[in-house]
């Protein structure tokens, strides 16, 4: 015999300032009604005319590097200018010397939920040191959350592809043991051979059919150089809307002629950024991007680790972070900086049934805001998170 439960959530204000009841059966929206006209059940919840918003999609993180909930690890700067390599090297101590990682990637995720974010994509570290150890703690650790929050696992190699002895095997092993993309990291600069390392991260994709999101920090003309790169590589391998390049800052550095010409060929070449607006970093123009046709989305990226001391989980207050260092004001501009972390971040990972419409996953957040605009900056913390028509969290407290 199926089991069907059955929710009516009255009272919900909607996006467009309609107030509606939203029926979820079975963990899908099964009716949306104006407010008042969807029969009562025994199974109801009156939401109080608080907006209701599709969960956030918290589209970068790295469930294995944080320190959040452990002891404070203060901030060691590289010794002259930003160094990806040197970072490496400091995040190798600290992570020596840290609590267990299953336990930093469980508050971690307990954070992101209670702030709204209901889809997740993590990059977890694979290369020769740690080998798939990391990536199997998070696996464990991703089964345990299954009902609270779905996490897309990414191969990440943090130290490099060609410079870290065993690396492609790695990847091809941790697409094998569950990982559901592979990464890459600045070929260029990191590797020095764009096409070598491009060669392994798309091949190890082809071979097990999987997305590919690439972490590329480098800026100017290089980063735009491997942009290009990245997507002839996509569009000859047919891959469009399943690749992702994540930073991308030298798409800040361009000038507009060349600005515009890079936006059209990403655009044409259905490549995602992903952005964390970082602050004193050129970062791609979100808007340009948009007017091109970029899919743009977001992520905490780094919180509390070894990279930087920032981070709260708040898929909203990234909005908000992307809307000021972008001089959004107008509601329009507002609006777009939460598509960024909602439906664009759904395009991005390709998440099903994603959206508040019937048929779609009941995976919603009741924030106390007039409306999104607002919403993006007063950046309101009471909010209950819905993950299949069940509420995970409220007050701050996941819901087991
Ligand atoms: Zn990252």
């Amino acid at each position: 015999m199926t089991i069907v439960t059955e929710t009516v959530f009255t009272q919900a204000r909607l996006a467009d300032g309609k107030l509606v009841d939203i029926r979820v059966r079975d963990g899908r929206i099964a009716a949306i009604e104006p407010a008042g006209k969807l029969p009562p059940n025994g199974n109801g919840l009156d939401v109080g005319g608080a907006l209701v918003v599709p969960g956030f999609v918290e589209g970068h993180i790295h469930l294995d590097t944080s320190f959040f909930g452990d002891r404070w690890i203060a901030h060691r700067p590289c010794t002259n200018g930003f160094d990806v390599q040197e970072r490496v090297t400091f995040q190798a101590e600290n992570m020596a010397a840290a609590a267990p990682m299953a336990e930093r990637a469980r508050n971690q995720l307990d954070l992101c939920i209670t702030k709204g974010s209901t889809s997740m994509r993590s990059h977890v570290m694979v290369d020769g040191s740690v080998g798939l150890k990391s990536l199997e703690t998070i696996l464990d650790v991703r089964d345990a959350y299954r009902d609270l929050i779905d996490i897309q696992l990414v191969a990440f190699p943090q130290s490099g592809i060609l410079k870290s002895p065993g690396t492609p095997e790695l990847l091809d092993q941790a697409i094998a043991l569950g990982a559901d993309l592979v990464g890459g990291l600045d070929p260029a600069s990191f590797d020095r051979d764009v096409t070598g390392h491009l060669n392994v991260v798309f091949d190890v994709a082809q071979k097990h059919g999987v997305d590919v999101d690439i972490h590329l920090h480098d800026a100017g003309t290089l980063g735009a150089f491997t942009i290009e790169e990245i997507c002839a590589r996509t569009v000859a391998l047919g891959m469009q809307g399943h690749v992702a390049v994540s930073h991308a800052y030298s798409l800040g550095d361009l000038a507009t002629d060349a600005l515009g010409k890079i936006a059209d060929l990403i655009a044409a070449s259905g490549v995602a950024i992903m952005t964390n607006a970082p602050g004193a970093s050129h970062f791609p123009p979100v808007a340009r991007l948009r007017a091109a046709g970029v899919t743009v989305f977001s992520g905490s990226d780094n919180i509390r680790d070894s990279w930087w001391p920032y981070g709260d989980g708040d898929m909203l207050r990234r909005a908000e972070i992307i809307g000021y260092r972008s001089a959004f004001f107008t509601d329009e501009e507002l609006s777009a900086a939460f598509d960024v972390v909602t439906a664009a971040g759904a395009r991005a990972l390709r998440l099903e049934g994603y959206g508040l419409e019937v048929g779609a996953r009941a995976d919603f957040v009741a924030l106390a805001a007039e409306h999104v605009p607002q919403a993006v900056v007063a950046v309101p913390q009471d909010r209950r998170v819905f993950k299949g028509g069940r509420m995970v969290a409220d007050k701050g407290r996941v819901l087991r």
